[in-house]
């Protein structure tokens, strides 16, 4: 099955139970029992609910894994994963990850003992320099957020195999469409699907793909203890979002192409941060690993008050966090989805405050050319 065909017809394509060729919301929270135990797969909505299994089978298709799971959001998918760990472990990360991932590393999940060390993990040499007999996993998120760095997921999944460690990957920007850590050696792969696979920005969730059923035993008992689950109405809006993925993903790489072009070549845009360029340090590795660049662009604009400038003078793209929807959005990572990283912290990282992120939607990728060209202009 290729890959779009896989968007529509993975999972469970429709309800067995009524034919229904939309799998049904079952917005329910308890199942009859014939008998203590006797029951048709579900017993209570916390450990298992038809519309959210339908779209944990999907997800689970489509990155090519054992078992899926879905959160009520990316952080509550990320703080699962963590507490397969214990007391006394540790864990290697990206140094550019998302903030919240940073905050719930070094703000809550170190109060019960679990130790994490930020490295640039687009070197290889760098995680292994901080191995310690302690270490559990490696954490990547690749590209990163917002200066769109590249980690080789074949590689440091083979480094941490030598080692015993788990491969995690937040695969949020890449989007199972474009990317596979799993088929690269990845043993869990998640993501924030309030992003791309959600698509129109009314969904909050977080899913998880394992490639062993240890692991999807492990998860489980994670999800069904600590009770971080997504509703039924939300996995029946990401099922629909999941379904499109791919038609939206190539339109707006069409469109990313398009703005990469313009602004690479715009006096007033100092720097352009995007895989796709033949300039960008991880390119080989990002075309080697990945079937698309993606729709996420960071630009240098030199200066806070440029910044504030170009946000105050664009129509069509709205000053927004979150990313991957229909439409456009843009944002300053410095003032807003990495203010919780500490200044000096975002200085060693390059998160300048005249750096700008926007997230390429689905409007006319002329109407947004226009649109950058006069506010860059004005
Ligand atoms: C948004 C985001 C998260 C967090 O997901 P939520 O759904 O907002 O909880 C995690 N990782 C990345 C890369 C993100 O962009």
């Amino acid at each position: 099955m290729k890959r779009k065909t896989q968007l529509i017809h993975g999972g469970i394509s429709n309800d067995p139970a009524t034919g229904a060729v939309t799998f049904p919301i079952y917005q329910v929270s308890t199942y009859k029992q014939e008998g203590v135990g006797g029951h048709k797969g579900f017993e209570y909505s916390r450990t298992g609910n038809p519309t959210r299994n339908a779209l944990e089978e999907l997800i689970k298709d489509i990155e090519g894994g054992k078992a899926g799971f879905a959160f009520g959001s990316g952080m509550a998918a990320i703080t699962a994963v963590i507490m397969l760990f214990n007391s006394g472990d540790h864990v290697i990360l990206t140094d550019d990850v998302y903030g919240g991932t940073f905050r719930v590393m070094t703000k809550v999940l170190n109060r019960f003992g679990i130790d994490s060390t930020f490295v640039d993990t687009s070197n290889l040499e760098n995680i292994t320099s901080e191995i310690r007999p302690n270490t559990r996993a490696i954490y990547l998120e690749t590209p990163t957020n917002p200066l769109l760095k590249v980690t080789d997921i074949e590689a440091a999944a083979k480094l941490a195999k030598e080692h015993n460690l788990l491969t995690i990957v937040d695969n949020t920007f890449s989007t199972p469409y474009w990317q596979n850590p799993i088929e690269l050696g990845a043993d869990i792969v998640l993501h924030s699907a309030t992003k791309y696979l959600g698509g129109h920005s009314d969904v909050v969730a977080g899913l998880v793909v394992v490639n062993s059923d240890e692991l999807a035993n492990d998860l489980h008992f994670v999800q069904n203890s600590t009770g971080g689950i997504l509703g039924p109405q939300d996995s029946f809006l990401l099922i629909r979002g999941i379904r499109t993925l791919g038609i939206r993903l190539e339109e707006m790489e069409a469109n990313t192409a398009a703005i990469v072009e313009f602004l690479n070549g715009h006096p007033g845009v100092k720097k352009v941060y995007y895989p796709g360029l033949e300039t960008h340090p991880n390119h080989e590795i990002a075309k080697k690993q990945a079937r698309g660049f993606g729709g996420m662009v960071s630009f240098d604009v030199g200066s806070a008050e440029n910044a504030d400038k170009l946000l105050s003078k664009v129509h069509y793209f709205t000053l927004a966090e979150s990313l991957g929807a229909v439409e456009s959005l843009i944002s300053v990572p410095a003032r807003m989805t990495h203010a919780s990283i500490p200044a000096e912290r975002r200085a060693e990282l390059g998160i300048t405050d005249g750096l700008v992120r926007i997230s390429v939607g689905l409007e006319d990728a002329e109407d947004l050319i226009e649109d950058l060209k006069q506010a860059l202009e004005s």
